[in-house]
C-alpha cells in the first residue's frame, strides 16, 4: 500500500510525509476519523515508506524486499492489535511490550497499529501507557481510533494526532465507477448512503447491504406509528439480531447494529433536508424520496432534530460499550414519541 494508492486524506499524508522528513520521527501517533476512511491503509503506507530501500519522495517503491512484503502481508515487523471480542486486553498488550524488547528482525522500523484503541480495557491501557513513553528507538506504534475523546488523556496527549476526514461524496463516486465498475447512479447512491466512508461503501456493494437497507427502513417507518408496547419488541428485536450476529464471526462484515443506525440517521436528515427546503440532491436516499416527501409533512422540525440527536447518542453510547439492550431502548422509544407527538 502507497501513499498515492489512497483515496483523498491529504492533509494526513502531508503530515506524516513532513513527519518523516524530521531527524527524529515521532514514535507514536493518533489516526482518528470513522471507520473506512484510510486510517490502516495509511499505517500500512507508513511502515512501508519507513522501511522501503529506495524510497522516493517518502513513498515506497513498490519493487524492493520490504515493500513486495507489505503488499503480501508478510512484512516480519508490521504487527496488528485489535479488539479480543470486546476489548483489547492485558495480554496483548503485555505481547507488545515484549516485542519491543528486541530489535526488529528485517525493517528499519517496526510499525504497529492498534485498532479501535478505545477498546483497551484499563489494565491494558495503563499498561499500554509505559510502552508510549519510551519506547526503544525503531519502533512507531499507530493507534486509530473513532473518536479520540474515548482514550485516556494521558494516551492522547502522548501522540501525534492524525485527523482523517470522511471522503467527498465526488471522489468517492468516482472511484466506484472507475475500481469496481458501477454505474454513476449507484455509486452516488452508495458513496452518499455510507457518509463518505469508503469502507462501508465497499461492504455495501459486496454484502446483502442493499437488501437489510431496505429492512431497516420499513422497520422504522413502521416503529414510528406503533404504540409503545410495540415500539419496546422493536428494540428487544434489534438487541437480539445483534447479539446473534456477535456470537457469528466478528469480522464478517456482515451488516450489523451500528449500520442500522447509519441509515436511520440518514433517513432522518433527509426528512430535515426537505422540512427546510433544502436542495433535493442533497438528499441521501433518493429511491425512497416519493415516501420521504410524504413523512416530512407530519413532523415538526424540532422533533427530527431530536430525533436525529436521538440516534447519535445512541452510537456514542454503543461505541463506549454500554449495554445494547438498554441503548436501543433507550432511542427507540423516543423515536417512537417524537414521531407520534408528529
Ligand atoms: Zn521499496
Amino acid at each position: 500500500m502507497l501513499f498515492s494508492q489512497i483515496l483523498g486524506q491529504q492533509r494526513a499524508k502531508r503530515f506524516l510525509k513532513q513527519a518523516m522528513s524530521r531527524e527524529k520521527i515521532p514514535h507514536a501517533y493518533l489516526f482518528t476519523g470513522i471507520s473506512g476512511v484510510g486510517k490502516t491503509s495509511t499505517a500500512m503506507a507508513l511502515a512501508t515508506a519507513l522501511n522501503c530501500q529506495e524510497p522516493v519522495d517518502y513513498e515506497g517503491c513498490g519493487q524492493c524486499l520490504p515493500c513486495r512484503q507489505m503488499v503480501s502481508g508478510n512484512f516480519p515487523d508490521f504487527l496488528i492489535i485489535k479488539p479480543e471480542g470486546q476489548n483489547i486486553r492485558i495480554h496483548q498488550i503485555r505481547d507488545l511490550n515484549r516485542s519491543f524488547s528486541f530489535a526488529p528482525a528485517l525493517g528499519r522500523y517496526r510499525v504497529c497499529i492498534i485498532y479501535q484503541a478505545e477498546t483497551m480495557t484499563m489494565e491494558a491501557a495503563n499498561s499500554f501507557l509505559k510502552a508510549l513513553e519510551e519506547p526503544p528507538p525503531g519502533n512507531i506504534l499507530i493507534l486509530n481510533a473513532t473518536e479520540p475523546l474515548d482514550l485516556l488523556p494521558t494516551i492522547v496527549s502522548r501522540c501525534q494526532k492524525v485527523p482523517f476526514q470522511p471522503l467527498m461524496l465526488q471522489d468517492m463516486t468516482d472511484w466506484l465507477v472507475k475500481s469496481r465498475g458501477l454505474d454513476q447512479e449507484t455509486a452516488m447512491a452508495l458513496a452518499s448512503i455510507s457518509g463518505g466512508s469508503l469502507g462501508l461503501a465497499l461492504k455495501m456493494c459486496d454484502g446483502d447491504f442493499l437488501d437489510k437497507r431496505q429492512e431497516w427502513l420499513l422497520r422504522l417507518m413502521k416503529l414510528v406509528g406503533f404504540s409503545k408496547e410495540k415500539a419496546l419488541d422493536v428494540a428487544f428485536e434489534c438487541a437480539r439480531e445483534d447479539r446473534k450476529k456477535a456470537l457469528g464471526i466478528p469480522e464478517s462484515g456482515e451488516p450489523g447494529l451500528r449500520d442500522m443506525l447509519s441509515v436511520w440517521e440518514s433517513w432522518y436528515r433527509d426528512l430535515l433536508v426537505l422540512k427546510v427546503g433544502g436542495p433535493e440532491e442533497l438528499v441521501i436516499n433518493q429511491d425512497f424520496s416519493h415516501k420521504l416527501k410524504k413523512t416530512t409533512e407530519s413532523f415538526k422540525i424540532d422533533n427530527l432534530i431530536d430525533s436525529l440527536l436521538a440516534i447519535e447518542q445512541s452510537q456514542q453510547d454503543l461505541r463506549r460499550m454500554r449495554n445494547t439492550q438498554l441503548v436501543m431502548e433507550h432511542m427507540v422509544m423516543s423515536l417512537n414519541s417524537l414521531g407520534r407527538s408528529g
